[in-house]
């Protein structure tokens, strides 16, 4: 029986050591989720990417920060596999998430939610010279960038989609008013993994457009809470778990009591601005972003 059981231990030890091996291989930026499940995690906050695995082919979550991951995204997936990239799923239309399509489309299909391509169409109206300035970044940016092609989405869903590819199930579930004009979460309900898009972030503060509402990100929250996934892969940051929701219900929580207190006692938007400290979260990146917090709450506590 005792050496059953040392052969037992040795034997996951030696399976632990493999899991490590293989997740060297795929470089120091690709994390392990699930059997098939990978995560290309951005650094310092850059966009992170999902790598799933199914019998008919790769589902990716997002292309990368810039162009160099992109490609970064491209060699994990041929180590992972032979099969071609069939779907590329966008969590939102930015830059950040979607400059590095014309990687992988074709053959891959792109989805995103309705809106997603008036989106991208408008940033490159507003910066026609955005690629050019980005190939000026770094001799591996201007590399990665060839062959840049605009690509935006081939297909626009509304509300909700399932796809089905090989024995998974990718549910996409549009998020109001979180973040972009077209948030997306894409969940697994057989492996319980969410990538819940970039309307919540961790350690971070987030930039709130004036068309994204707290109640609107705390009902995503808590919709997505609901759904009781393992592991939560956020558009940007550490993956997690729910914890990522519960802290972004409790900073909203304090900002909005804090904030309801000040007009309470007379105070306008400017003075807010200039008085409001959170010091419990002066660890978060992106201060610089606390304005656009500020005059949300203002809004979400004035009702409108
Ligand atoms: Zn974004």
């Amino acid at each position: 029986m005792k050496t059953k059981l040392r052969l037992l231990v040795s034997a996951l030890a030696y399976f632990a050591a493999a899991c490590v091996v293989q997740a060297q291989d795929l470089g120091p930026q690709v994390q392990k989720i699930k059997e098939g499940i990978y995560v290309y995690v951005g650094r310092n906050f850059n966009s992170n990417a999902g790598i799933v695995l199914t019998q008919e082919g790769v589902v990716l979550i997002d292309s990368g920060h810039n162009p160099t991951d992109s490609r970064a995204i491209l060699e994990a997936v041929k180590k992972l596999t032979p099969l071609p990239i069939r779907f590329l799923i966008d969590t939102e239309p930015h830059p950040d998430h979607t400059t590095g399509h014309f990687v992988f489309s074709p053959p891959a299909v792109i989805i995103a939610h309705e809106g997603a391509t008036e989106s991208m169409k408008g940033r490159e109206r507003e910066t026609p010279d955005r690629i050019q300035k980005l190939a000026g970044a770094s001799p591996e940016m201007r590399a990665a960038l060839e062959g840049y092609r605009f690509v935006p989405p081939q297909v626009e869903y509304r509300q909700k989609a399932t796809l089905n590819v090989g024995e998974r199930t990718f549910e996409l579930i549009f998020l109001k008013g979180v973040h972009s004009e077209a948030d997306t979460a894409v969940w697994l309900p057989k492996e319980r993994v969410l990538f819940s898009a970039s309307g919540i972030v961790v350690n971070q503060v987030n930039i709130l457009r004036p068309f994204v509402t707290i109640p609107d990100i705390l009902a995503a929250a808590k919709m997505m809470k609901g759904l009781n996934p393992e592991h939560v892969i956020p558009g940007h940051g550490t993956p997690g778990t729910v914890k990522i929701f519960e802290d972004t219900e409790q900073y909203y929580a304090s900002l909005l009591d804090r904030v309801g207190k000040m007009v309470k006692a007379g105070k306008s938007l400017d003075d807010i601005k200039r008085e409001l400290k959170m010091p419990e979260y002066d660890h978060w990146a992106s201060k610089e972003r606390f304005p656009t917090n500020v005059e949300a709450a203002y809004k979400a506590v004035k009702g409108n």
